[in-house]
């Protein structure tokens, strides 16, 4: 890659499908290195919480199943980075979702290099079932498999299902992640930034190949993205 250097604290984006496990593993990425977990999903679950008036236009999207237009999470991200925002290093999870949102992150961060893009990848039949089948903390995010019920392991808050996994809201996410994310996987592998990771596994068998893989990091350097 580029100029050898190691980088102190990554640039990491990560894609998959609903389902792919991002969440669970962008967590423990960022614990490894350090740096800020930056969830668009997340954000805007926070946005939707304060049932603002933008709060109320997020939330049709969601519960839709559908992207939120370009120009909402642009200001989402923009805010959330703040000024030091490459500097200080991120893993994004959710973001970007298609390749105008690339373009539009790499205009934000200008100049702008990344070091890494993960693709986590499941098959659309088992992320439709790890949906339609967990339940998560309304406090935490933590992602609770299987359907088991109780209290949040993490925090301790309540666990529910969330309000866009239901099986005709994620036939939508599915559908919408096959047209308008996936080919984002074959744009960043075209650029030779991606690195595609089985997500089929127990999360800790997947945070192995995700920990082997982000070792290429020690030894590399950054690349640009709008190259
Ligand atoms: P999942 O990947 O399982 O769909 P997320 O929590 O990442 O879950 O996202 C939930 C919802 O938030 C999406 O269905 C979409 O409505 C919205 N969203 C998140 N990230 C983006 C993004 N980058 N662009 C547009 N909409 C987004
Ligand atoms: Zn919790």
């Amino acid at each position: 890659m580029a100029n050898g250097a190691t980088p102190e604290r990554p640039r990491i984006l990560v894609l998959g499908r609903p389902g792919s496990g991002k969440g669970t593993q962008c967590a423990r990425i960022a614990a490894r290195f350090g740096i800020p977990h930056i969830s668009t999903g997340d954000l805007f679950r926070a946005t939707v919480a304060r049932d603002t008036p933008l709060g109320r236009v997020v939330r049709a999207y969601m519960d839709a199943g559908d992207l939120v237009p370009d120009d909402l999470v642009l200001d989402v991200v923009a805010d959330r980075l703040g000024p030091d925002g490459a500097a200080l290093g991120f893993v994004l999870d959710g973001f970007p979702r298609s390749i105008p949102q690339a373009e539009q992150l790499a205009d934000l961060l200008d100049p702008f290099a990344l070091d890494l893009a993960l693709d986590l990848v499941v098959p659309a039949d088992v992320a439709r079932l790890r949906l339609t089948t967990r339940l998560v903390c309304g406090d935490c995010g933590r992602s609770v498999g299987g359907g088991a019920i109780g209290a949040c392991g993490d925090c301790g808050g309540s666990v529910e299902a969330r309000a866009d996994d239901d099986a005709s809201t994620v036939a939508r996410r599915l559908a919408v992640y096959d047209r308008t994310t996936a080919p984002l996987s074959d744009w960043l592998d075209r650029r030779e930034l991606l690195i595609r990771i089985d997500g089929i596994g127990r999360p800790a068998e997947v945070a192995a190949r995700i920990d082997a893989a982000c070792d290429v990091l020690l030894v590399s350097g950054s690349e640009d993205l709008a190259s």
